[in-house]
């Protein structure tokens, strides 16, 4: 079948991938493409610019009950988390972070640390993906902590982690705390003036928004360090250089307030739909198991194992529905999910799931179309596994 095809009959189910552009995020775009206008020129057109970035910076602001004077806009997550975790770690001192974060943390923390193995701390999770506060406590004795980083909701399993107790606990030890929430933006409300962390990291892509542009929110009156990853002109009060990205920022800001406005209804909507997936695949295959199931969860987010079929074959027996195999991000990467590692699963399950996330446009057609698809699949690639098994 043409790919065009494909893509016009499929459901779409991958929106902790990208999720498509709201209506309202795509036409802030074009009206800011359509125009001409550096936000930094103090002629008519910048000027326009800068009010299209201005508009933005306040209905994200709106979005996360911050202040305006609070957002950094970067070219996406990775970029936030890099930009966190740089100004936040001085060398020698401790990073604490865990097991299940995104690579664009994990990654960045053992790259700034690489020196001083001592610095850097890895939590582990249990089996339903969730942290513990006394790890968490027993990780700082004795130690100058500089920073703990913990995502609020994990993108291949949804599942959102308590971060209150572990914010406060961080804080007694003098650590700053950066939360990755780049899954749950746009998903459940969030008020950062209830939610204390000190910086956090976001997406556009993730609730209707394009890909290319993200925010890192800085909490007013934090000690931290000016240290920008680019140098130049100095936008963003100096802690990004580079031309602002006016039309990506503009479409941030529209996705924003498309999500603030109906953001329950498109939680429960989403709730009900991934409940119905679920409950359909797991009494259709038996043995198939949800992962995280116990904790709470994201609205539109499922990760379920297959037992006995590894989820590439499942997915290429299904081309009329778009899921993932684990996280996109890590996709084509040989090793198995590192979350679902940590979470306890073996090599085999973690290669035998599949990650669907739903979202605000996905309709009910879509979901039984992928239940009908899933059972055959996984019911044809576990006939063809057990009848090529040894003895
Ligand atoms: N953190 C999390 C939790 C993510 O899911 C992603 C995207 N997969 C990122 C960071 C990176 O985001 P971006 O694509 O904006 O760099």
């Amino acid at each position: 079948m043409e790919l065009d095809a494909i893509e016009s009959q499929s459901a779409y189910l991958d929106y902790n991938a990208t999720a498509p552009m709201r209506p309202a995020a795509l036409t802030a775009m074009h009206e800011a493409l359509s125009a001409v206008g550096n936000a930094s020129s103090v002629h008519h057109h910048g000027r326009s610019a800068a009010g299209r970035v201005d508009r933005a910076r306040r209905s994200l602001a709106e979005l996360l009950g911050c202040s305006p004077g609070e957002i950094i806009f970067t070219s996406g997550a990775t970029e936030a988390n890099n930009l966190a975790l740089h100004a936040a770690y001085a060398g020698q001192q401790l990073i604490v972070t865990s097991a299940v974060e995104h690579p664009a943390v994990l990654e960045t923390a053992r790259a700034l640390t690489c020196g001083t193995p001592d610095s850097l701390t890895i939590l582990p999770v249990d089996r339903y993906g969730q942290l513990d506060t006394e790890a968490l406590n027993a990780s700082f004795l004795g130690r100058d902590v500089s920073l703990v980083s913990l995502m609020l909701a994990n993108n291949e399993t949804g599942v959102i982690t308590d971060l209150s107790p572990m914010i406060e606990a961080a804080h007694s030890a003098g650590a700053l705390v950066h939360t990755d929430a780049t899954q749950y933006v746009g998903k459940l409300p969030l008020d950062l003036g209830e939610l204390d962390v000190d910086l956090m990291s976001l997406s556009a892509h993730k609730f209707g928004g394009p890909q290319g542009v993200g925010a890192l929110f800085i909490r007013r009156g934090i000690r931290l360090p000016q240290r920008p990853l680019t140098f130049g002109g100095g936008h963003e009060r100096g802690w990004r250089a580079g031309t602002l990205n006016v039309p990506g920022i503009a479409s941030l800001g529209a996705a924003a307030e498309a999500a603030k406005r109906n953001l329950l209804e498109d939680a429960s909507r989403s709730t009900k739909l991934r409940d119905l997936l679920e409950g359909e695949l797991l009494s259709r295959l038996p043995g198939s198991y949800v992962n995280g199931a116990g904790a709470p969860r994201l609205p539109g987010v499922t990760s379920i194992t297959f037992p006995g079929a590894p989820a590439d074959a499942v997915l290429s027996s299904m081309p009329d529905v778009a899921a993932s195999d684990g996280s996109a991000c890590a996709a084509g990467a040989p090793s198995p999910s590192h979350v679902l590692i940590a979470m306890g699963l073996s090599r085999e399950d973690a290669d035998a799931t599949i990650r669907f996330s739903l979202g605000y446009s996905t309709t009910e057609q879509e979901v039984r179309r992928a239940v009908a698809s899933t059972v055959q699949a996984v019911t044809h690639v576990q006939a063809l596994m057990s009848a090529t098994a040894g003895p």
